[in-house]
C-alpha cells in the first residue's frame, strides 16, 4: 500500500489505541478501583472506542467513496462513446492521482479516437471519390468492403455484395478465374478483361497479410474511354487511309488511260485531265480540313470572340453559297426575328459553321426545294439558336447520333455522288463547343433536316 494512504488509515487506529489505553489509565488509576471497576472501564472504553471508529470508518469510506463513483461514472462514459466530462481532483492524495492518471487516459483515449475518425473519413472520402473500383475480400473470400465505382462497375449495390463471395460479386468468368489463380498462387494476378459488349476493365487482384489481418485486394480499372478512343484513332487511320485511296486510284486511272493513247486524242484528254483536277480539288480539300481540324483540336487556333450583330454571321456564307444553290434550283430563305442581342462569337469561325450546315443542306436537297437559315433567343435568353433547315433526303436514326463524327459519312452508297469527305460537321462542333455552344441535329429520312447550334449572348 502507498505510504500516505497507509498513514491516513494507520494514524486514526493508533489513536484510537491511544484513547483506549489513556482512559483505561485514567479510569483504572483512580484510588480504589478493584476488577470490577477494571472490568468497567474495560467496557466503557470498548464501547467509546467502537463508535469513534464506526464514525471514522463512515467518514473515511465517504472521502473514497465520491471520486471511485465519479471514475465509474467516467469510465461508462468512454465506454458507450459519449464525449466524457472531467473529473475534478479535489484530492492532493492517491485517489486524486488515480482521477489525474484517469482524466489524461481518457484525454489520450479521446484524441486517438479521434485521429481514427478523421483516418476513416479520410478513407471513405478517397474510396467513395476514386475512379477505379475497388473491393477488398477477407481470406476465404467473403466481401468486406466495396466502393462505389466497384458496384457501379460491377452493376450492382454495396449492400448486396458484402459478405457475399467474390466469385458471386464479380459474375464473369475469367475474372473469376483470376482470383482463383491468385489464391492458388498467391501472387498478384491482373488481366484486361471485356464485360458485355461495352465495358472494358483492367482487373488486378492482390493477396495481402500483415500482423492483424489477410485477404484480397481486387481493383477494376474502367479503361472503356481509352479503349474508345484507341478506337477512334485507329478507324482515324483506316477512313483516312480509305478516303485517300478513292482519289489516288481515281488519279492513277486517269494517268494510266493518257499514257496509253488518250494523249492522241485532244477532247478525251481534255476530259481526263478535268477528272484528274476534280480529285486533286477533293485531295486538297481533304488536307485542308485535315489540317483545320487538328489546329481547332489542338487548340492552335485560338478563337478572336467579340460582340457580333447576328445577321452579320449568316450574311457572309449564304453569298458565298447562293450561286451553287442557284445552279440546283434551290432557294435560300433568310428568317431572321428583329431585335435579337448580340453574340460573343469569332465571326469569321462560326461562318464557317454555318456554311458547312449550308453547304450540306444544298448538297442533300433535290432542285425546287427550298432552305431556311435562321435564329432565335433561348434558354431564358441568354443563348441564340442558330438553325439550317432543308427538306432534302434526310438522315437515318442510325446515323443520326454519328453524323458529327470525323469521316462518317451516313450510307455511303447514297451519299458518295455528292462527294464531301465527311470531315465538315467535325469541324462544325469543334467550333461551337469552342463557343461554349451546343450543335445537334433532327432528321426524318426522306423528309429533310434541321441543324441547331447556340452561341452564349454577349
Ligand atoms: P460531308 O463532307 O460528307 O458532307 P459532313 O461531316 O458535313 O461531311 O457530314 C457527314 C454526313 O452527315 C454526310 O456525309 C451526310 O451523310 C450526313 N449529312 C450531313 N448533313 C446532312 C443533311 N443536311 N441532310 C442529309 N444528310 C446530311
Amino acid at each position: 500500500m502507498h505510504q500516505k494512504l497507509r498513514r491516513r488509515i494507520v494514524a486514526p487506529i493508533l489513536l484510537l489505541v491511544l484513547f483506549i489505553v489513556v482512559s483505561m489509565w485514567l479510569y483504572v488509576g483512580r484510588s480504589g478501583c478493584d476488577m470490577v471497576c477494571v472490568r468497567q472501564g474495560i467496557v466503557i472504553s470498548g464501547v467509546i472506542a467502537a463508535g469513534l471508529a464506526f464514525l471514522l470508518a463512515h467518514l473515511l469510506s465517504q472521502r473514497l467513496n465520491r471520486p471511485l463513483q465519479d471514475l465509474i461514472a467516467l469510465a461508462n462514459q468512454i465506454r458507450d462513446g459519449q464525449r466524457y466530462n472531467h473529473i475534478i481532483a479535489g484530492q492532493s492524495d492517491e485517489m486524486g492521482q488515480l482521477v489525474h492518471a484517469f482524466n489524461q487516459m481518457a484525454e489520450q483515449l479521446d484524441a486517438r479516437l479521434t485521429t481514427l475518425t478523421q483516418e476513416q473519413q479520410l478513407l471513405a472520402l478517397v474510396l467513395n471519390q476514386m475512379g477505379d473500383g475497388l473491393l477488398f475480400a477477407d481470406s476465404s473470400g467473403k466481401i468486406t468492403l466495396i466502393n462505389p465505382a466497384a458496384a457501379r462497375i460491377l452493376n450492382t449495390q454495396e449492400a448486396l455484395i458484402i459478405g457475399r463471395s467474390v466469385a458471386e460479386a464479380v459474375r464473369h468468368h475469367e475474372l473469376i478465374d483470376l482470383w482463383h489463380r491468385c489464391r492458388q498462387t498467391g501472387q498478384e494476378q491482373s488481366m484486361a478483361v471485356e464485360v458485355g459488349t461495352d465495358l472494358f476493365l483492367q482487373a488486378v487482384i492482390t493477396p495481402f497479410k500483415d500482423d492483424d489481418a489477410s485477404g484480397y485486394l481486387l481493383i477494376l480499372q474502367d479503361l472503356t474511354h481509352i479503349r474508345h478512343l484507341q478506337t477512334i484513332r485507329r478507324d482515324f487511320i483506316s477512313n483516312i487511309s480509305h478516303e485517300l485511296r478513292t482519289p489516288l486510284a481515281s488519279l492513277r486511272a486517269v494517268v494510266e488511260t493518257l499514257r496509253d493513247g488518250a494523249l492522241d486524242d485532244p477532247p478525251a484528254a481534255a476530259r481526263f485531265l478535268e477528272r484528274a483536277e476534280l480529285e486533286v480539288d477533293t485531295l486538297t480539300q481533304m488536307v485542308e480540313e485535315l489540317l483545320e481540324l487538328s489546329r481547332i483540336e489542338s487548340g492552335q487556333v485560338p478563337l478572336k470572340l467579340a460582340r457580333t450583330a447576328v445577321p452579320d454571321l449568316f450574311f457572309d456564307p449564304m453569298e458565298r453559297l447562293q450561286p451553287q444553290a442557284a445552279r440546283s434550283e434551290i432557294e435560300l430563305v433568310l428568317n431572321l426575328p428583329s431585335g435579337l442581342p448580340l453574340v460573343l462569337a469569332d465571326a469569321a469561325r462560326v461562318q464557317q459553321v454555318i456554311a458547312n450546315l449550308l453547304h450540306n443542306a444544298i448538297k442533300f436537297s433535290s432542285s425546287g426545294d427550298f432552305i431556311t437559315v435562321g435564329a432565335e433567343l433561348v434558354d431564358g435568353e441568354t443563348a441564340v439558336r442558330f438553325s439550317v433547315e432543308d427538306h432534302g433526303i434526310g438522315i437515318t436514326a442510325a446515323d443520326l447520333p454519328r453524323i458529327f463524327e470525323r469521316f462518317y459519312k451516313s450510307d455511303r452508297a447514297r451519299t458518295r455522288s455528292r462527294g464531301g469527305t465527311g470531315l465538315g460537321l467535325a469541324i462544325a462542333r469543334h467550333i461551337v463547343q469552342a463557343h461554349n455552344g451546343r450543335i445537334w441535329a433532327i432528321s426524318k429520312e426522306g423528309k429533310g433536316s434541321t441543324f441547331y447550334f447556340t452561341l452564349p449572348v454577349a
